[in-house]
């Protein structure tokens, strides 16, 4: 089956592995930058960005750095980035968002953004920047209102993705999500727990649907073949 993972934090030169037919690595500083820069090819993928965890390790030239190393590398998209509200500095950390959000639509890449108690913020951003946007925004471990899924897809082409779901809320995300824009994520640090989050996500998933989990994973990869479209290395 193609299982895929849109969301993992696999800073190592472990290869994906055989199991998945693809995978997304995220950096979350700058210090992450060049270990994850140079694993992207047809099916292993990678993100940099500053997370608003990590916006205090910053260095003073940090927006250049990233243009320069995107500009350089076709094949890099923008993650991990976005606005945590337990999270010190929430104006820093929206500075630092919408600027990541401005070279990746320069750039036009895809993003994968993080988002915890700031949905209200990061709509008013889009709202903002209009049609300045990247072409697509994955967000991962989606968790806002499920009602606001659908103005999401259609307005700023978002794709959400899940790992195992753990509550009620989580399931009514899902059931919300169009089929056309699911995904699955394992969000692991390492490859071993990264396959067996995907195999529990993605099963538990077709579970919640009612449907057969071949088919869910095939939806989901046909999903992820869309985002890392806009970086596959040109044969
Ligand atoms: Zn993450």
């Amino acid at each position: 089956m193609n299982y895929t993972d849109a969301h993992c934090h696999i800073i190592t030169d472990a290869p994906c592995p055989d199991m998945l037919a693809g995978q997304i690595r995220n950096a979350t500083k700058q210090s992450e930058w060049d270990k994850i820069s140079t694993v992207s090819d047809d099916k292993q993928f990678a993100c940099i960005g500053i997370h608003p965890w990590h916006i205090a390790s910053a260095t003073p030239d940090w927006q250049s750095d990233l243009y320069n190393r995107l500009k350089q590398n076709p094949l890099l998209m923008v993650g991990e980035i976005g606005i945590d509200k337990y999270h010190d500095n929430i104006i820093n950390q929206e500075e630092i968002f919408i600027a990541q959000l401005k070279i990746a639509f320069e750039l036009n890449r895809p993003v994968h953004l993080h988002c915890v108690g700031a949905w209200d913020k990061i709509l008013h951003i889009f709202k903002m920047l209009n049609k300045s946007m990247p072409p697509i925004i994955v967000a991962h471990s989606f968790n806002g209102n499920p009602s606001i899924i659908q103005q999401l897809a259609n307005q700023y082409n978002l794709y959400f993705s899940y790992s195992v779901p753990q509550d009620a809320k989580t399931t009514a995300r899902i059931i919300e999500t169009p089929i056309s824009r699911l995904l699955v994520e394992s969000d692991a640090y390492d490859t071993e727990s990264e396959m067996e989050s995907i195999e529990m996500a993605t099963n538990a998933i077709a579970n919640i649907l009612g449907q057969e989990i071949d088919i869910i994973t095939e939806h989901i990869y046909q999903n992820f073949q869309k985002v890392t479209s806009y970086v596959r290395p040109i044969d």
